[in-house]
């Protein structure tokens, strides 16, 4: 297996390989799979300083939206040119299953395609009714030079829901992916540049997050950070944006509810159940890991969750029938059984799996159902990123609200019934940023994602996410004679 090689990619190239670097061993089979470089601080700032001299020139800022739109859409036929080599590199360094790396990639083309569209609406409003000779320009401009800051669990997707969208609206961004994924990000910023965007105006500086993420945050020359990752780092990411008093976006974690009414189409909610915990390993912001199942239909459809459960395909992410990949890390993995441990002596009754799968020298984890899981237990509190379901079982609508909304997080949450009045009453009362009826972990890029509580604030992607890169300037305009207030 070829070992790829990266520097960071600043001012439009891949930079001379100078000081540490990181490898990043495939989570499958403990193969290197890529080595990048281990960037410092002052490999941040030279980032920066590319981005601010970019943006200032005017040289993408100041295009049309048409013609930056030409360059999006560009980039969005070199992705699909390239996608067998990009869904390659999200399998090797994530360890997920092919066939979502797949649906990654044909992702990463549908928003840039739907950014590139945004950027050629980009409007503001004008006011002429405000009396004779004023009127007013509400001007929409780019927010500026942007920090990105990415997670290892969708490293391509999560890249492009925040990417084309500055770019559209025609800021500088200077990236970091996580350290152990940075592959697609270094991928895609050389493509941009094939594609025609200027040096400068999409930036990778690739490392440890303890380090260039902390710089990227503190950063002063950074107008605006948009920020998806753990709660924990979350939080210190807004502590550094109060030095510098700069706008944020934060897509934090989460701890889904799946509630299944008696009245729902039970086969599709079977699926559902098990699409919402072993997508992509569970290693899902948007995971529907607390599975709420009403009584009166409760014993039957938690045997065929947790028997289609036993039965999914754990191995080798390469094959396209494995259900369930390799967790990203040693230390992750580690996490997760812990996660499961403590289900176990916490009193919850474990229905399948419950350990790891011993598969060579990757890290993987059987897939887990525990039933009869309380709010006072870890796992229903707890975000395990894993393939791990908690279930817990119902009587009233009332009842199963205040069950769901027992949570520090509030991403998404989903509701199976055929009822429409129960899927609005339960959708409204949900709090979360998200709420998907007889349907989960679905999206469209037009859909903006947020989160309450502890799952952030800021939008993602729709016209909302695309708002987020920029800013409003007014301008009020007096024409004519103007009356003197303080006399002639
Ligand atoms: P982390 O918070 O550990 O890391 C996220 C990013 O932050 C990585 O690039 C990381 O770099 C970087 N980072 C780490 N420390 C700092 C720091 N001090 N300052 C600035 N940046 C830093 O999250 P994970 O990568 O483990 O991702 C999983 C989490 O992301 C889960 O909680 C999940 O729910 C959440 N998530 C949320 C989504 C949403 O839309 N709301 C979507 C997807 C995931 P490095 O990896 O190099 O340490």
């Amino acid at each position: 297996m070829t070992v790829r090689e990266y520097s960071h990619y600043i001012a439009g190239a891949y930079e001379a390989w100078s000081g540490e670097t990181v490898e990043r061993r495939s989570p499958a089979n403990g193969e290197p799979v890529a080595r990048y470089a281990s960037g410092t601080p002052a490999d941040i700032d030279r980032a920066v300083e590319a981005a601010r001299k970019a943006f200032e020139s005017g040289v993408w800022s100041e295009l049309s939206g048409m013609e930056r739109a030409e360059v999006l859409n560009r980039l969005a036929d070199l992705i699909q040119e390239n996608f067998d080599r990009l869904v390659r590199i999200e399998v090797e360094e994530t360890g997920k299953p092919i066939r979502f790396a797949r649906g990654d990639i044909n992702g990463t083309v549908g928003l840039t395609r739907y950014a590139a569209s945004l950027g050629m609406q980009m409007a503001g409003t004008t006011y002429t009714n405000l009396g004779r000779d004023r009127t007013a320009l509400i001007m929409r401009e780019p927010v500026g030079v942007v920090g990105l800051v990415t997670p290892w669990n969708f490293p391509a997707l999560i890249l492009m829901q925040k990417v084309p969208f500055a770019l559209a609206a025609g800021c500088a961004v200077v990236v970091k992916p996580s350290e152990f994924t940075s592959g697609s990000a270094l991928e895609i910023a050389a493509l941009a540049s094939k594609a025609g965007l200027p040096d400068g105006v999409f930036n990778v500086v690739s490392g440890k997050g303890s380090i260039v993420g902390q710089r990227l945050t503190d950063h002063p020359g950074v107008d605006f950070i948009s920020f998806t990752g753990s709660t924990r780092v979350g939080r210190n990411v807004i502590e550094s944006s109060a030095k510098n008093i700069v706008k944020t976006s934060m897509e934090l974690g989460g701890k889904s509810a799946n509630i299944v009414f008696a009245d729902a189409d039970l086969d599709a909610a079977v699926d559902g159940a098990l699409m919402g915990v072993f997508f992509n390993n569970g290693e899902c912001c948007v995971s529907g890991s607390r599975l709420f199942v009403q009584s009166t239909v409760a014993d039957d459809f938690i045997a065929r969750v947790a028997r289609r459960a036993s039965e999914l395909k754990v191995g080798d992410p390469f094959d396209d029938k494995t259900d369930i990949g390799a967790m990203i890390d040693e230390n992750h993995f580690g996490k997760v059984l812990d996660f499961v441990k403590s289900g176990v002596a916490e009193g919850a009754k474990l229905l399948t799996g419950g350990e790891a799968a011993k598969l060579g020298a990757g890290h993987y984890v059987q897939p887990t159902v525990f039933d009869h899981v309380t709010p006072s237990m870890t796992i229903f509190q707890e975000e395990i990123f894993g393939p791990v379901l908690s279930v817990t079982r119902f009587d009233t609508l009332d009842e199963v609200i205040g069950l769901a909304n027992d949570s520090q997080y509030g991403l998404s949450n989903y509701v199976w019934s055929k009822n429409i009045d129960t899927v609005m009453t339960v959708s409204k009362r949900l709090k979360s940023g998200w709420v998907q009826a007889n349907t989960i972990i679905d999206g469209a890029p037009q859909l903006p994602l947020t989160g309450v509580k502890g799952s952030g604030f800021g939008y993602e992607m729709g016209q909302a996410g695309f708002e987020e890169f920029t800013q409003l300037k007014t301008l009020f305009l007096h024409t004519g004679p103007r009356q003197p207030v303080f006399g002639s």
